[in-house]
């Protein structure tokens, strides 16, 4: 059941973001109503995250990571934006400067959103861990579908992807075939960054400068659980600029707040996006 935020106080947002410049940071919330689900963390593809050190220390690790996200991609790529990304974007012409994500799947974009600081990379893109090569994640599935012709593809596979419990699938990895970075043999991990890995330092300059140049920062869809996301509410409230969080259930940011909103990311965009074309 999708629950309706308190219109009051979306007004009182509307109202004070109301000629006023504002950044948006935003979290899986925003994307679970493309169907993308809430995963703990940016980059988990299981209930307990795979650590960026295991990843890059043990092949066998980054086999499995691999052969469950080549299923998991087939629902991510085909995600689309939903209506909170689409009146995020329209919100470009009342105020909006900008927008932090934390998600990885690039649906800001896709709705039309300008000036998107992906905090924690792009699930499209691959990245060489040997020598930098960007390529393209589309090309990495082309290829590990060439590698792995005889993989059977059970439809449980996809299920356990979404909704971790995955040891019914383990004996498959250990015939998945990687595929390495085509310039150097490295190698390749999604460009997203993992538990235990620091958000690139530019990234996070970038993140703040946007703070810093805007009046108002409005937290959505995110329980800053992590101090990637955090630290920017923390920066504004010190700074004594307004907080907005529209999130389902408490966040680590409650207290920073001017205001907080207990509601989905679409329907309380859409309610504000009306409110502030008044
Ligand atoms: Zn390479």
């Amino acid at each position: 059941m999708t629950l309706a935020p308190a219109t009051d106080l979306v007004v009182t947002a509307a109202d004070l973001l109301r000629d006023r410049s504002w950044a948006a940071l935003t979290g899986a919330g925003a994307s679970t109503d493309s169907g993308i689900p809430d995963y703990r963390g940016p980059t988990s593809i299981r209930a307990t995250p795979m650590q960026f050190s295991e990843f890059t220390g043990s092949a066998e690790a980054r086999r499995r990571y691999w052969a469950r996200s080549y299923q998991g991609w087939r629902r991510i790529g085909r995600a689309q934006p939903n209506a909170g990304h689409r009146a995020l974007a329209g919100l470009e012409t009342a105020g909006l400067r900008g927008v932090i994500t934390q998600n990885v799947d690039g649906l800001h974009q896709a709705a039309g959103s300008r000036g998107v600081i992906n905090l924690h990379g792009d699930i499209a893109r691959v990245v060489c861990l040997d020598c930098e090569r960007l390529s393209s994640r589309l090309e990495m599935q082309r290829r590990l579908a060439d590698l792995n012709l005889d993989l059977p593809v059970p439809a449980r596979l996809e299920h356990a992807e979404l909704r971790p419990d995955g040891d019914a699938v383990v004996e498959q990895w250990h015939d998945f075939v990687l595929a390495d970075c085509t310039e150097c043999g490295g190698r390749l991990k999604p460009d997203v960054v993992f538990f235990g890995e620091s958000v690139p330092r530019d990234r996070v300059a970038q993140a703040y400068a946007l703070v810093e140049a805007t009046e108002v920062l409005v937290v959505l869809g995110s329980s800053l659980t992590v101090m990637s996301g955090l630290r920017f509410v923390r920066h504004n409230a010190k700074r004594g600029q307004p907080v907005v969080i529209i999130n389902r259930g408490p966040t680590r940011g409650d207290a920073l707040a001017t205001i907080k909103i207990d509601g989905g990311c679409s329907e309380t965009l859409t309610v504000l996006q009306t409110q502030l074309a008044c």
